[in-house]
């Protein structure tokens, strides 16, 4: 293989910010990437995901601290001389150009000699599977293959980092998915380090050796996937991973792995992630998968139905109780909209947060 990228040990955030006028944009973002990983960055509209990829580009200048690619600073590089590949959600491909000239552009523009560029050009079209496609433009490929375009000419220049901003948005759901394999497919091929920005939970877990999740400009939580799906540590970051239902309750008892919350009058047993003392509101978070209909008893909340959809192998419900909460559940048999039925999660399934304002630090 003649793509050989840079080797390099680590890069470093920080504690670096970056302000818009009065607004924080990125507050003391601090996080260490180690060569070869996969990261996503994963948060909601505007928390800063893309102003976090774009300062690691050098498309935007920090405000505060610092980028290290090992021992050299590379915020005060322009973004050229960081020499990083970036690949864009609207590709940014040259539309006069054919995908080879494309691909060899930045090659081209670092003076590299014509015949290596046509080796490395070759050895891209391979990696991302766009052989026979070489003399077309832009306009003529799907947009798949026009993704493909983009990755390659990110990777032919041999970057030490690969950086994505949501790469994939733009295509179908099938697409994506496919695309979605692709990527990580030539990230493993090529030993390469990525940095990938997205708001979509399903596509971080399934391609990131590790999840950083941001909120308005903060890192909330960095871990594996594995770890963030079972064990997010706050409200908001137990959200993105899927608990839907949001109990907002009230701390009664406080053992040793069990919390009680009451929750309009019913208690709710959990397990405490983070520090609540007797008596404070709390939330217990319950994913749709473990609420099931079940018999009155403990950890159950009496509810009416409010609708029920078909969805194959089972039923998503939707259901309120009587203080006007709003509960998505699953079930295997369908309930009739109005039913007045009880609703029970198995109390290691309920993670319990601090109401949702304390919990953002
Ligand atoms: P999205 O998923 O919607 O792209 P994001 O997480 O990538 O969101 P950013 O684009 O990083 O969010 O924006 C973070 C915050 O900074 C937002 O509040 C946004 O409005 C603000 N912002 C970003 N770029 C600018 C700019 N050039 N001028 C002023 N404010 C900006």
């Amino acid at each position: 293989m003649t793509i050989a990228l840079s080797q390099f040990e680590e890069v470093r955030l920080d504690r670096v910010s970056r302000d818009f006028g009065a607004l924080n944009a990125l507050r003391d973002v601090s996080l260490t990437i180690k060569r070869r990983e996969f990261i996503a960055l994963l948060g909601p509209s505007g928390c800063g995901k893309s102003t976090t990829l774009n300062c690691i580009a050098g498309l935007l200048p920090v405000t505060g601290g610092a980028i290290w690619l090992d021992n050299s600073r590379v915020d005060t590089l322009r973004p050229e001389e960081r020499g990083f590949g970036m690949v864009f959600q609207n590709y940014a491909l040259f539309p006069h150009l054919n995908v080879r000239q494309n691909i060899g552009f930045g090659l081209k523009m670092r003076g590299v000699p014509k015949a290596e560029i046509d080796r490395k050009v070759d050895e891209a079209l391979g990696l991302v599977r766009l052989h026979g496609q070489e003399n077309k433009l832009p306009g003529q490929l799907s947009g798949g293959q026009q993704q493909r375009v983009a990755i390659a000419r990110a990777i032919v220049i041999e970057p030490p980092l690969v950086l994505m901003d949501e790469p994939l948005s733009n295509l179908d759901a099938k697409l994506r998915l496919e695309m979605r394999a692709e990527i990580r497919r030539i990230h493993n091929e090529l030993g390469a380090t990525t940095i990938y920005v997205t708001h979509d939970q399903d596509e971080a877990l399934s391609l990131a050796d590790r999840i950083v999740v941001l909120r308005d400009g903060v890192v909330r939580q960095v871990g594996t996937p594995k770890e963030l799906y079972e064990e997010p540590a706050h409200l908001d970051v137990a959200d993105f991973m899927g608990f839907r239902n949001k109990l907002r309750g009230r701390v009664v008892a406080n053992e040793s792995d069990r919390i009680i919350l009451d929750v309009e009058g019913a208690k709710i047993s959990g397990v405490a992630r983070e520090g609540l003392s007797l008596g404070s509101a709390a939330y217990a978070a319950i994913r749709p998968d473990d609420l099931e209909v079940g018999e009155p008893g403990s950890n159950t909340l009496a509810v009416k139905v409010d609708t029920m959809e078909y969805r194959g192998r089972e039923f998503v419900g939707t259901a309120h109780t009587a203080g006007g909460l709003d509960l998505v559940f699953r079930s295997h048999h369908a309930v009739e909209p109005g039913a007045n039925i009880h609703l029970r999660a198995a109390d290691e399934r309920v993670l319990v947060f601090a109401d949702a304002i304390r919990g953002r630090n």
